[in-house]
C-alpha cells in the first residue's frame, strides 16, 4: 500500500494542472483499491461541492453536478470532516440520488474529506456494485491518501490561476507579511544555479543560435563526463563504471536531445528547455514499478543539473535589475539582495521562510515590502511580469488590473503622507504624555541601514548584527577586515553606543564557507555555542571589536543564544583575554560592557542569575518567542502560531525586565516586537530602559509613544496581562489604537 501511495503522489505530483491531478488521482486511486469508482468533489467558490473528475460515474456529469455542504452523502463527509463508509448508499438517511451521475447502480460507498489547513477543499470517494461494506484498511488507505492529496489539490487550484495569467486577468496568491507596505514592480527571478526546477521560463530570440549553444554545452558535458570517466576509471567500480556509460548514453539520446531542440525551435530557452525535458523524464523514471530503474530518477536528475550548470555557466546573462525590481526566489539570502544594484529594489517575494527569518528582517530594515512563504507562487513562469507586494497582508498579485493598481497606488501614496508626517518627530525626544523617556535605538547590520538610522534620529544601536558581512564574502574575515568595518559602524554612531553582537550563525543563517547541516539547526549549533567550539574565530571578532572601539569607546558586546552561566563565564574569560591581549600590545581602549541575549526560555528563568553577571540584558524576542511557543520562526506553515504577543511571552518578558532592574542593570529589547508600534506601549510599560528596531519603524514607535501617557500604557498591560491569548490582546490594542486615532500607523485601513 505504501508504495502504491507513493507512486500516485510523486505521479500527481508532476501533473502540469489540476484538471491532470484530479483525473490521475481518480484513475490510480480506482486501480489501486480495485473498485468501481472513485470520483472527486472539490468545492467551488460558492461553496458547493461539484463533481471534478470521476473514473465510473458518467463523465458527463462533470463540473455539472454539486450538492451542498451536509446535502447528500458528499455534503454530509465534508460537514462532518469525517469518512463515510456504507454498503448501501442508498438506504443510508442522507442519500441523495443525482440521476445525472447514473450512480444507481452501485450500492457500497465509501468517501474521505480532503482537508488543508482545517479547509474542507472537497471529497474523495469510491463505489463498488456489491454491497459489501470497505474493509477497514480499505477506508484507512482512502483517507491518507485524501490527507495527502489535500496538499498537492491546494497547490494545483491555486497554480490554475496561472492560466488566467496568460489571459491577462490578475490573480492572487497568498503568504506571509514580511515587511510592511506596498510596491508594484517588475518580477526578477532568482533561483539557484543548476536546480531544474526553478530555471525560469524565458523564451529566446534566435532559435538557431540558441540551438548551437545547446549543442556546443551538449558536446562539452559529454567530454567532461568521458575525461571523468577515464581520470577515475581505475578507482571505479563495475556498476559505477556502468554508470558513466548510461550518462554518456544519455547525452548521445536522440531522442532526448531532440524534444530538447523541438521545445528551442518553438521559441524557448535552451536553459528552460531542458529543464522541463528533464524533469518529464525525472517524473517518468520515478513513476517506474521496478525499483531499480525508479532510482534511475536520481541520476537521470543529477545529469540534467550537470548539463544545466553548464547551460547557465556558458549563458552571460547576468540577470537584468529593473528600476522597480521585485526579487522572487525559491529561498533568497543576504548576498542575493545584495546583487541588486542600490535603489532598484522595491519587493521581496519569498516562497520559503516566515515573517522572523532572517531575510524578512532584512527587508524591513531596509523598508522594503516583502511577502514570505508563498508556496503556491508558480514563480519560474514571473520573470518580467508585472507583480503588485502587499506586505501588510501577505499577499502577491500577478498581472493586476488597473482598479487593483489604482488602490494600491492610493496605499502607496498614502505611505508616502504618512513617512513625510513622521519625519517631523526625528529630533523630538522620545517621551510619553507624562514625561517618561524611553531610548529608541536601532537594529543594523547593512551600511544602507546604517544611514538611514542616523536620518531617523535614532540614538543608538542596539543590535549590530554582525554575521551580515561574514555572509557576503567567500570565506571569514580577517582580524583587519572586521576591524575597518566594526569602526566603520562605531563612527557613523559616536559618541552614541553601538552594541555589537558576536557572531550567530546557525538556524537559518549559513556561511557558504561554513555550512551547518543539522535535522533540527534551531535546536542545534547556533550563536555562541558555535563561537565557544571555535575560540579563534570568536577571539579574532572580539579583537577586532574592541580595536575598533579605540578612542571612542561606544561599544558594547552582545552574546546570543547563551542558555546557561558557564557558556556567559567561558564567553566572558575569553573577552577578557583579548582585552589584556591589546592592552599588551599598546592598544589603549576601555573595557566595554557585555551582555546577554534573552533568546531561550531557559535564560528567563535564569535572568537574575545572568543580570548580576553582566552590564545589561537584550530580550532577542524572535527567538525567545519561536522558542517559548515551539514554533519554528522560519516555517510557514506555522506562522498562524507564531504569537510575538502570547501571554506566555508577554509574561516572560516581564519577568526579565523585573530581574534585571532588581540587580540594578538596564534591559532592553531588540527583536521585531520592538518595532511593532502596539506592541511597543506594553513594552515601555513593562519598563523596558530601551526598544531596539529597524530604522524603518522607528518614527513610527516613537510618534504612538509621544501620543500616550505611561499610565494609560500601563493601565492597557494590566489589562492585556488577563487575557487569554493572542488574539485577544491584538483586539485589546487595536482598539486602544482606534480609541487613540492612531490605527493607520498599524496598516492601512481598507482590506482588499
Ligand atoms: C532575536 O532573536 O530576537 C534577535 C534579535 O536575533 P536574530 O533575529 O538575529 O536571531
Ligand atoms: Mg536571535
Amino acid at each position: 500500500m505504501l508504495d502504491s501511495l507513493r507512486q500516485i503522489i510523486q505521479e500527481v505530483n508532476s501533473a502540469p494542472d489540476l484538471a491532470s491531478v484530479l483525473s490521475l488521482i481518480v484513475q490510480r486511486v480506482k486501480g489501486v483499491m480495485q473498485t468501481q469508482v472513485c470520483s472527486v468533489f472539490l468545492r467551488n467558490p460558492d461553496g458547493h461541492y461539484v463533481l471534478m473528475a470521476t473514473d465510473g460515474l458518467n463523465s458527463d456529469a462533470i463540473g455539472k453536478v454539486s450538492v451542498e455542504k451536509g446535502q447528500g452523502l458528499i455534503g454530509h463527509v465534508a460537514m462532518r470532516e469525517e469518512p463515510i463508509n456504507t454498503e448501501d448508499a442508498q438506504s443510508h438517511p442522507k442519500y441523495l440520488y443525482l440521476p445525472e451521475t447514473g450512480e444507481e447502480r452501485f450500492g457500497s460507498f465509501l468517501a474521505a474529506p480532503i482537508i488543508h489547513h482545517r479547509q474542507v477543499l472537497g471529497v474523495l470517494s469510491v463505489q463498488q456494485i456489491d454491497k459489501n461494506r470497505f474493509d477497514e484498511s480499505n477506508e484507512a488507505f482512502l483517507v491518507t491518501m485524501a490527507a495527502q492529496l489535500a496538499g498537492v489539490i491546494a497547490h494545483a487550484e491555486a497554480t490554475g490561476a496561472l492560466r488566467r495569467i496568460g489571459q491577462k486577468s490578475e490573480a492572487r496568491f497568498s503568504g506571509v507579511a514580511g515587511a510592511s507596505g506596498v510596491t508594484m514592480g517588475e518580477c526578477v527571478v532568482v533561483s539557484p544555479n543548476a536546480d531544474l526546477n526553478s530555471v525560469p521560463y524565458q523564451t529566446n530570440d534566435d532559435p538557431e543560435k540558441e540551438l548551437e549553444f545547446f549543442q556546443n554545452c551538449l558536446f562539452a558535458v559529454r567530454e567532461d563526463v568521458k575525461r571523468l570517466g577515464i581520470e577515475l576509471s581505475s578507482r571505479l567500480n563495475k556498476e559505477e563504471r556502468v554508470l558513466f556509460d548510461a550518462y554518456l548514453g544519455m547525452l548521445d539520446d536522440v531522442s532526448l536531445a531532440g524534444e530538447v531542440t523541438e521545445k528551442i525551435k518553438s521559441g524557448l530557452t535552451a536553459q528552460y528547455a531542458w529543464s522541463q525535458v528533464l524533469l518529464e523524464h525525472v517524473s517518468t523514471f520515478n513513476n517506474m514499478h521496478d525499483t531499480y530503474l525508479r532510482e534511475r530518477a536520481s541520476d537521470v536528475r543529477d545529469l540534467g543539473s550537470r548539463v544545466l550548470a553548464y547551460l547557465q555557466q556558458s549563458t552571460d546573462q547576468k540577470p537584468r535589475f529593473p528600476d522597480n525590481t521585485i526579487l522572487v526566489g525559491e529561498d533568497l539570502t543576504a548576498s542575493v539582495l545584495a546583487e541588486v544594484p542600490s535603489g532598484k529594489l522595491v519587493g521581496i517575494v519569498s516562497l520559503r521562510g516566515s515573517s522572523n527569518s532572517h531575510i524578512a528582517i532584512l527587508a524591513r530594515s531596509m523598508g522594503i515590502p516583502t511577502v514570505m512563504g508563498a508556496v503556491d507562487l508558480p514563480f519560474t513562469h514571473l520573470n518580467g511580469q508585472e507583480l503588485i507586494v502587499d506586505g501588510y497582508r501577505g499577499a502577491v498579485y500577478v498581472s493586476p488590473s488597473e482598479g487593483l493598481k489604482a488602490h494600491y497606488q492610493a496605499i502607496i501614496n498614502e505611505d508616502k503622507v504618512l513617512v513625510a508626517g513622521l519625519e517631523t518627530l526625528k529630533d523630538l525626544p522620545c517621551e510619553t504624555t507624562d514625561g517618561h523617556r524611553v531610548a529608541l535605538w536601532v537594529n543594523t547590520g547593512l551600511m544602507a541601514d546604517s544611514m538611514l538610522s542616523i536620518e531617523r534620529g535614532a540614538e543608538g544601536v542596539g543590535l549590530y548584527r554582525t554575521e551580515v558581512p561574514f555572509m557576503l564574502r567567500d570565506r571569514f574575515p580577517t582580524e583587519e577586515e572586521q576591524r575597518i568595518i566594526y569602526r566603520e559602524q562605531l563612527e557613523t554612531f559616536a559618541p552614541h553606543t553601538v552594541t555589537m553582537r558576536t557572531l550567530d550563525v546557525g538556524g537559518d543563517k549559513s556561511l557558504p564557507y561554513f555550512p551547518i547541516t543539522e535535522d533540527n539547526p534551531f535546536l542545534g549549533w547556533r550563536g555562541i555555542r558555535v563561537t565557544l567550539d571555535h575560540p579563534e574565530i570568536f577571539l579574532v571578532q572580539v579583537r577586532a571589536m574592541l580595536k575598533a572601539s579605540e578612542g571612542l569607546d561606544n561599544l558594547r558586546i552582545m552574546l546570543p543564544m547563551i542558555s546557561n552561566v558557564p557558556e556567559l563565564e567561558i564567553a566572558q574569560m575569553l573577552i577578557g583575554r583579548a582585552y589584556d591581549e591589546l592592552v599588551d600590545e599598546g592598544y589603549k581602549m576601555q573595557m566595554p560592557p557585555v551582555g546577554v541575549m534573552v533568546e531561550v526560555p531557559a535564560a528567563v528563568y535564569q535572568a537574575r542569575e545572568f543580570a548580576s553577571r553582566v552590564e545589561f540584558l537584550s530580550v532577542g524576542s524572535n527567538d525567545l518567542t519561536q522558542y517559548l511557543l515551539a514554533v519554528d520562526r522560519n516555517n510557514a506553515r506555522v506562522a498562524g502560531l507564531y504569537h510575538s504577543l502570547h501571554p506566555a511571552v508577554l509574561k516572560a518578558l516581564k519577568i526579565v525586565v523585573d530581574d534585571a532592574h532588581s540587580e540594578g542593570i538596564s534591559v532592553s529589547i531588540c527583536g521585531e516586537l520592538a518595532g511593532d508600534p502596539a506592541a511597543a506601549l506594553l513594552l515601555v510599560a513593562m519598563g523596558f530602559d530601551v526598544l531596539s528596531m529597524n530604522a524603518t519603524s522607528l518614527l513610527k514607535v516613537k510618534s504612538v509613544i509621544r501620543a500616550i501617557s505611561l499610565e494609560s500604557a500601563e493601565k492597557l498591560l494590566e489589562q492585556c496581562m488577563l487575557l487569554p491569548d493572542a488574539d485577544s490582546i491584538n483586539r485589546c490594542l487595536e482598539a486602544a489604537f482606534r480609541r487613540a486615532g492612531l490605527t493607520r500607523l498599524l496598516r492601512p485601513d481598507d482590506a482588499v
